[in-house]
């Protein structure tokens, strides 16, 4: 589960404090294997079953491989949670701990051996997490439900059990990995440590997807392939949906980026041109804004971009489009709006702005930022021009004319004669 700070490839290069916690879990992990043989019975059908759950992971790991490299490179220096885990959920539910710890094992050497993105002590410590965590899921099992098999007890004893252990599991995994980050990476804040929530939404997933193969294994076992399938479909068609929308998105805003707003744009003005309805495009270009960064450095500029686009998107229409089409630009298109109310949407967005009060990181401490003014340029379809471009040159020109005349106003491009080149 884990993806934890330093760069350091060989363990004992690492500060003595992370050393001693790291060999620490790994001993206790190793303690646990020792005592899991205590009493062991074997039965054909853990086999079986076994070999369902290395198979089902294996695959799981090959068919997301490039997926997962991708989120652990974007995840890098934080906790990292992958589905993955559902199948030693599901191991913990239904096999003795020793045959478990060996579907642990095989998942942890496999995706390391796959991806090599980190030293093996850190693979061998978040395989020590699991393994741990998976040794009190089975200790809640059988102390709820003495008569845990394995396998599942049906009734709300069976579900208390189940829960408890899910539970165990998560809590031990996500403490010990917590603990390693801070240990490992001190200034980070805890906020960083504890990652994302969503992060922990995977997780709950992946040990509901592990009840669900462990009953299908033992109840319906020829079905638990119905289930890799939708698993292994929905993870790619998931994340690469995903990946998508990132490289659509402006990091920094959360607004269209360039390419994805012309994109959307360009659709808009199909459906306008189709349906002879009239269609506003504004740029906005902030006043002076390189002196906001002279004067409270450029992590302030950033805040004060992003504060900016989310009063913009306050500001229009769940209909209309805001991009940022570069530093400190922004499009904004406007889908049936003729020109007058393109031109009020324009006042409206430039007084709007000019009012915002945004609290600002500086290097000296937090820092108010007022008075922001912007120059906008209108332009209207059909009015302006036929194509995005020729509309998009209208409104950019409208913009230099609004700076030449003083800043802070809305300038509205002229109509082309229809004898004008679109
Ligand atoms: P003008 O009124 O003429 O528009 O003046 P200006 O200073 O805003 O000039 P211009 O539009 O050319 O501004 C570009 C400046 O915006 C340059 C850079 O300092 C700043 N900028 C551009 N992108 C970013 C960004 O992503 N973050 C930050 N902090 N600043 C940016
Ligand atoms: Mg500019
Ligand atoms: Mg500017």
């Amino acid at each position: 589960m884990s993806k934890w700070l330093p760069r350091h490839w060989a363990l004992w290069s690492a500060p003595s404090v992370v050393l001693t916690y790291v060999l620490i879990v790994d001993a206790l992990a190793l303690a646990v294997i020792g005592a899991s043989f205590i009493g062991l019975d074997v039965g054909s059908d853990d086999w079986i079953r076994f070999g369902a759950l290395v198979i089902g992971s294996a695959l799981h790991v090959e068919a997301g491989r490039e997926i997962e490299r991708l989120r652990a490179v974007v995840s890098e220096g934080t906790t990292y949670v992958n589905l993955k885990s559902m199948w030693i959920f599901a191991a913990v539910l239904l096999l003795p701990l020793p045959l478990a710890i060996a579907v642990i094992a095989i998942s942890y050497v496999h995706s390391w051996a796959r991806m090599r993105r980190n030293p093996p002590y850190r693979g061998f410590f978040s395989a020590s997490t699991v393994i741990l965590g998976s040794a009190l899921a089975v200790t809640c099992l059988r102390t709820i439900n003495p008569d845990h098999q394995p396998g599942f007890t049906g009734g709300l004893i069976g579900l208390v059990a189940v829960t408890a252990a899910a539970l165990a599991y998560w809590l031990i995994n996500f403490a010990l990995v917590v603990g390693a980050v801070l240990l490992s990476n001190p200034e980070a804040n805890a906020r960083k440590a504890l990652g994302q929530l969503s992060d922990q939404l995977i997780v709950a997933g992946a040990q509901g997807l592990g009840v669900s193969t462990a009953a299908l294994l033992i109840y319906q076992p020829w079905l638990s392939v119905a289930l890799l399938i939708t698993v292994l479909g929905l993870h790619r068609a998931l994340l690469v949906g995903q990946f998508q929308f990132a490289a659509r998105t402006d990091s920094n805003t959360g607004l269209a980026n360039t390419m994805f707003w012309h994109e959307l744009a360009a659709k808009e003005l199909e459906r306008a041109q189709n349906n002879k309805t009239p269609l506003g495009v504004l740029y906005l270009d902030l006043d002076h804004f390189k002196s906001v960064n002279d004067t409270y450095g450029h992590l302030a500029g950033d805040q004060v971009l992003k504060a900016i686009a989310a009063e913009l998107q306050r500001e229009i229409r769940a209909e209309d489009l805001v991009g940022r089409l570069g530093g400190e630009e922004f499009a904004i298109l406007l889908p049936m709006t003729n020109a007058d109310d393109t031109l009020h949407t324009a006042e409206r967005i430039r007084h709007r702005i000019s009012g915002l009060v945004i609290t600002v990181t500086t290097p000296v401490g937090d820092a108010i930022v007022e008075g922001i003014t912007c120059s906008i340029g209108a332009a209207t379809y059909p009015a302006s021009g036929q194509s995005l471009d020729i509309l998009l040159m209208a409104a950019d020109t409208a913009t230099y004319a609004a700076k030449e005349s003083g800043r802070n106003r809305v300038v509205t491009a002229p109509s082309r004669t229809p004898g004008q080149l679109n």
